[in-house]
């Protein structure tokens, strides 16, 4: 192990490279707190080609590479599995490299954050249109690319922010660089269009959880902010669930042009208001669903046609309008102007000290949504056995139900699923019980949402083999994957054990 240290330190300064016991363990989690692998070295490069020579020399030392973005994988997907290998921390690489304002094109370094692009770009007028993922203030472009995030707002107009990829450079995990798009002809000056010059070759790093390659430059479309705005919040009827889907299925039958439409069930406004989830919420005293859209257009006309129309089919539903202002409850003027949409999750993360969110985000139809959050519920009972174990030993049952339901491309929503349970430490042979007891729920509850026939996007270690372990990918599909997946990196030391490709140890 020393002597792969000392190589890698010549590649990287000292100063960028750990094998520290703290600086270890620091990088051994993501988001959840229950899967763990303590890797053997952090390294940080500083560029494409410090990212080849470390893949050169684990190749040559056959140990497994992690990239890592900001960390914040809910599935464990940017921390090794088991105890072993090179974490490669991208954080150091978060500059701006180019704005092509004229051909609206941002070049950005993979470990920048939505947000810190974002804070840039609104100094033209422009943004990133999808705003990335809800955890934007620092999950990093690369992560986003590699999961396929979504839900960070202005997703219900475009899309993943996958949708709005032109180009990539990546590191194959062999260490070759590669350019892809516009970028695959030498001659080609700038980055200009993602398709062409061949096949789609970006998009086979698009949502690959790593294990593909390392991304390092990203060129991205930008937009201009529209100047006129309008946000309303509802609160729903009963029945809410079907409520917002009828909603959302006739914004998109009409061809209403919406920038973000989401739904929040009443389970999360009944458990999130006493908790002080967000003090806004104490003016929706009835603790039914919320549903609320937002609307951008380039006049005032525009905006005023578009809100008649969407507040046409809203007012056929009983919804409730609780008023322009923050303090009103308007939950999207807060989620649109004052960047809620990338504090709104924090909140639902944090909200029951020593709790821990176990999610099952993932994608399905609009007409799909209603049914799958009363299948969990269904769930719920059916589990309480292991429900009531934990409730023995902790006095708090594990709370199942799903968070926000987010319009995204097309007629498909995001869900943000799940339950939160017990993780502290708590002593003696009862913290293995309670160990072992949310691991099977989270299995069985990740399995029942597979077999609802969902979509996967951000999949790191837990849900990438999961898929495999209950075969859910056709042996076709799984087949030719694995066989990209040899042909670019036979060693397999890119992201080791996701989608069980393990290669020889
Ligand atoms: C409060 C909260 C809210 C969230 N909201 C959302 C949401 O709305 N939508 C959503 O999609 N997700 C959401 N997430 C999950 C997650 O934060 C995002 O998916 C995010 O995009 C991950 O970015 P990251 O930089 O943390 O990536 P990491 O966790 O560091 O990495 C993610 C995956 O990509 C790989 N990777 C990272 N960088 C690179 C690179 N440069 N090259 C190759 N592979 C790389 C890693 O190996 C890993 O498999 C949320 C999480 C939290 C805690």
């Amino acid at each position: 192990m020393l002597d792969l240290y000392n190589k890698l330190e010549k590649i990287v300064n000292a100063k960028y490279i750990s094998n520290d016991i703290y600086v270890r363990h620091a990088y051994s989690r993501n988001v959840d707190l229950v899967l763990q692998g303590v890797p053997d070295i952090v390294i940080r490069p500083k560029d494409a080609e410090e990212i080849s020579e470390i893949l050169k020399v684990a190749n040559e030392e056959n140990i497994a590479v992690i990239p890592r973005g900001a960390g914040i994988c809910e599935f464990g997907g940017s921390k090794p599995i088991g105890d072993n290998g090179i974490v490669l921390d991208l954080k150091r690489m978060n500059k701006i490299l180019n704005l092509d304002e004229e051909n609206l094109i941002v070049t950005v370094e993979a470990g920048i954050s939505w947000g810190k692009l974002n804070e840039y770009l609104c100094h033209y007028g422009l943004y990133t249109g999808c705003m990335g993922p809800g955890s934007g203030m620092s999950a990093s472009i690369g992560g986003g690319i590699s999961h396929h995030s979504v839900g960070g707002g202005g997703c219900a107009k475009y899309g993943a922010c996958t949708n709005q990829l032109v180009s990539l450079e990546v590191v194959l995990p062999t260490g070759e660089i590669i350019e892809t798009g516009s970028q695959a002809n030498r001659f080609s000056k700038i980055p200009f269009n993602r398709f062409g010059n061949g096949p789609d070759l970006a998009g086979i790093f698009c949502g690959d959880n790593g294990i593909f390659g390392v991304k390092a430059k990203i060129s991205l479309q930008v937009f201009p902010k529209p100047e006129f705005a309008d946000y309303k919040t509802f609160l729903m009827p009963r029945k809410s669930a079907e409520t917002a889907a009828q909603i959302m299925a006739d914004i998109r039958n009409k061809g209403i042009d919406v920038y973000d439409a989401m739904f929040i069930p009443d389970v999360v406004i009944g458990v999130g208001s006493p908790q002080g989830l967000f003090p806004l919420w104490d003016h929706i005293k009835k603790k039914r669903g919320i549903f609320f859209y937002t609307i951008e257009a380039n006049s005032e006309i525009e905006l005023k046609e578009k809100t008649k129309q969407i507040d046409s089919i809203i007012s056929n539903t009983k919804s409730e309008y609780l008023g322009p202002e923050i303090s009103n409850g308007n939950i999207a003027k807060w989620h649109y102007k004052e960047q809620g949409h990338w504090q709104f999750y924090h909140n639902l993360w944090g909200m029951f000290p020593s709790m821990q969110p176990l999610t099952a985000e993932c994608f399905c139809t609009i007409n799909a949504f209603p049914e799958i959050l009363r299948d969990i519920d269904q769930w719920d009972l059916e589990h309480n056995e292991d429900m009531q174990k934990i409730f023995n030993i902790t006095k708090i049952r594990p709370i199942s139900g799903s968070g926000p339901v987010v319009l995204i491309d097309g007629t498909n929503v995001e869900i943000t699923a799940g339950f939160v349970s017990f993780w502290g430490y708590y002593e003696d042979e009862f913290h293995e019980i309670i160990e072992e007891t949310n691991l099977k729920l989270w299995k069985s509850l990740l399995e029942r949402l597979i077999k609802h026939g969902t979509q996967w996007y951000m999949m790191g270690d837990f849900m990438s083999r999961l898929m495999v372990d209950i075969g859910a990918y056709s042996a076709e599909f799984y087949n030719l994957m694995k066989s990209i997946k040899k042909r670019l990196d036979p060693k397999m030391i890119l992201s080791r054990g996701k989608f069980n490709f393990w290669g020889e140890k």
